[in-house]
């Protein structure tokens, strides 16, 4: 393979055979991807021997950091033992069998029925078969509509990314977006106006119930939503927000839809964030932080008035994957559960280190550029902005966001922009150290983009 120890070769060929997601191929073939060859902890290597902190631990998934052997020898037992077997024609196996145990064990208690599936736009699809077979059952057929939230991300898969909100991908060709509509989201420093944030959350929270009863709340199958919305820009909710939503929705027979892909497995502080913020789903969409990302998996829990109508009268359900319940997946899923539990990993999120780096990183709101510094457990976000009293953006086709990335990979820093909002989501293992350094670069990066700028800042 002397063909591949080079970036130069690596580059050429990976612009030569690879088709990247979300990615614009001339523009990155132009430049040439960046070759990451190898992690350790919460740090990544590239192929031209630089080191750079992982602040998004990877994508929102790596939760217990690179380079855990407990996973790699789990999943190797396991490839030795019983590389695969299928779930579907009335058999079953202990990987499978355990990971349903364990996951019922960190679940909210009325979550105690799991669907495996291979990653979180798939579960997300299953949720929506799922939804409308129960609804079918109940001999309530009409409740077909899907409610959602603009700037939402559930996924890729045709009816996932019809669900999610981002106009960008509406706009591709033949996408079907009948039957699902969309909410408002809950993003104060955007849209929040005069409002005060609990004002605010509370007029969002009502305006998603409007919607709900223009439309027939006995038509709407349920509402999805992220406890707090990750690939939309992080966008935390104002405290009003979800116990207001949360009630109209019950009070209107429509399911809530927790999707956990993100927000799952500790990234707010509790092992799920519809507990961070009290809601109680009747489904949960999770992926990312089940595997830390190690192997692909997904999977949706059910709650127990669904599960049992499914299973009491539910006949076949019409649906499956071939790796659903994948061996070898759910043996890093089990290891990965072992090592969250065995290191007290969400209390460290909730009481130690959620708190320290969420100190260090609010105060990025007194630098000139940034107009909130938002965190809650370990998910943050900073607002860059032309000018923070009147909370106003900067010119989108300044391309702000993307200056502060590329200064952030130069510094040894992975932040995302999400148009001018700049997040965070590091690996939950994170040291005191490693979330100064975090913080510090953050500082240098913020300086180098608003000296780019030539921006005196206000
Ligand atoms: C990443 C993500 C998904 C999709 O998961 P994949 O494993 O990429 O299919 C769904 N929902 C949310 C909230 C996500 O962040």
């Amino acid at each position: 393979m002397t063909l591949l120890n080079s970036t130069e070769s690596l580059r050429a060929m990976d612009a030569a055979h690879h088709l990247h997601p979300f990615t614009d191929a001339s523009a990155l073939n132009a430049k040439g991807a960046r070759i990451i060859t190898h992690a350790d902890g919460v740090h990544l290597t590239d192929s031209d021997g630089n080191r750079i902190l992982d602040g998004m631990a990877g994508l929102w998934c790596v939760a217990i950091g690179y380079g855990r052997p407990e996973i790699a020898d789990a999943v190797a037992r396991q490839l030795r033992q019983l590389p695969f077997y299928n779930t579907f024609f009335q058999t079953s196996h202990p990987p499978v069998i355990e990971l349903g145990h364990l996951l019922s064990q960190v679940t909210p208690d009325h979550i105690n029925r799991f669907f495996f599936t291979g990653s979180g736009s798939d579960a997300n699809d299953t949720i929506f078969r799922m939804i409308a077979h129960y609804w079918a059952v109940m001999g309530q057929p009409d409740r077909t509509i899907i409610v959602s939230r603009q700037g939402a991300y559930h996924g890729s898969t045709v009816a996932a990314s019809a669900v999610g909100g981002f106009g960008f991908m509406h706009a591709q060709p033949g996408l079907p977006v009948g039957n699902i509509l969309h909410a408002p989201r809950p993003a104060w420093w955007a849209e929040g106006g005069e409002l005060s944030p609990e004002d605010f959350g509370l007029k969002v929270a009502r305006d998603t119930l409007a919607l709900i009863d223009g439309i027939g709340a006995h038509r709407v199958a349920g509402f999805i939503a992220e406890p707090i919305m990750g690939a939309g820009g992080v966008i935390i909710p104002p405290d009003s927000y979800w116990p207001a939503l949360s009630a109209g929705l019950t009070e209107r027979g429509v399911m809530l839809i927790s999707d956990e892909v993100i927000c799952g497995f500790g990234r707010t502080g509790s092992w799920f964030g519809c507990q961070t913020y009290g809601t109680t789903p009747d489904f949960m969409t999770m992926a990312k932080g089940l595997t830390s990302g190690y192997i692909p998996m997904g999977a949706v829990g059910v709650s127990d008035r669904v599960a049992e109508v499914l299973t009491a009268k539910g006949g076949e359900f019409a649906h499956g994957y071939t790796y659903s319940g994948h061996p070898a997946a759910c043996a890093a899923a089990i290891a990965n559960l072992g090592i969250l539990r065995s290191e007290g990993i969400v209390d460290r999120v909730a009481d130690d280190i959620g708190p320290y780096l969420q100190g260090k990183w609010r105060a990025l709101a007194d630098h000139p550029l940034v107009g909130e510094a938002v965190m809650t457990g370990l998910i943050g976000a900073i607002q860059l902005c032309a000018d923070k009293g009147a909370r106003r953006a900067f010119d989108e086709d300044l391309g702000v966001g993307m200056m502060c990335r590329e200064h952030a990979f130069a510094n040894g820093l992975i932040m995302r922009a999400v148009g001018d909002r700049m997040v965070v989501s590091p690996p939950l293992v994170l040291t005191h150290a490693e979330a100064d350094e975090l913080v510090e670069k953050a500082w240098r990066v913020l300086d180098l983009t608003q000296a780019q700028l030539g921006h005196p800042g206000r």
